[in-house]
């Protein structure tokens, strides 16, 4: 492989620009959470994606293709780990907000009225997912046929390979939250719930 492969093959999966800055989901998410989130495990993601796939035919493969050709594979577990985590942060930051919280458009209210009851219960069920996550992973507001879910995913893993539609994600690895709550995932996880999370997002994503 010479070195022009090197640069190209490196080019192909880029970090995608936060949708804010860095300070604006303060004091909820601090700044220094999001500077080394994004900056150090998001673009470290991106960064050993672009290794592990240098010069192999997974190159060619946009990001949505690779997560899928990989998922489930042992011999792959790596690939697969590093480009799953890029799509599940990026869709993390878009999934929160400034001035978040408040409530969801009509089309999504009515749907989570119908699977939950009210906002709270489906808050609530986002919540207890995330605290009975073991260790690292992700809680998710899905789209299951045309039915809302609460479902929690581990490491790496997302529901894009298991056949629903994901509409909102909170990342509760401790990096997301350990330098503003230490060890209080709850605390994190019921502010983002009442301060930061874009409603209008997942309602764009009921397509
Ligand atoms: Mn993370």
């Amino acid at each position: 492989m010479t070195n022009m492969d090197m640069i190209e093959n490196a080019m192909l999966h880029v970090l995608p620009l936060l949708p804010y800055a860095a300070n604006a989901l303060a004091p909820v998410i601090s700044a220094s959470t999001i500077g080394f989130h994004y900056g150090k495990h998001h673009k470290g993601y991106v960064d050993t994606l672009n290794k592990l796939i240098a010069g192999t035919e997974l190159a060619e493969l946009s990001l949505e293709k690779l997560i899928a050709e990989t998922a489930g594979k042992s011999d792959q577990a790596a690939i697969f780990n590093n480009a799953a985590q890029i799509w599940n942060h990026t869709f993390y930051w878009r999934s929160l907000r400034a001035q978040g919280g408040a409530m969801p458009p009509a089309k999504l209210q009515q749907k989570i009225d119908a699977a939950f009851g009210n906002l709270e219960v489906c808050k609530k069920e986002l919540s207890t997912a995330a605290m009975a996550q073991f260790g690292s992973g992700w809680v998710w507001l899905v789209l299951e046929g045309d039915k809302l879910k609460v479902v929690k995913t581990g490491n790496a893993e997302t529901p894009l390979s298991q056949g629903v539609k994901p509409l909102l994600t909170i990342d509760v690895w401790e990096h997301a939250y350990y330098l503003d709550y230490q060890n209080s995932r709850a605390d994190y996880v019921n502010a983002v719930l009442d301060k930061l999370i874009n409603w209008d997002f997942a309602a764009a994503n009921l397509g």
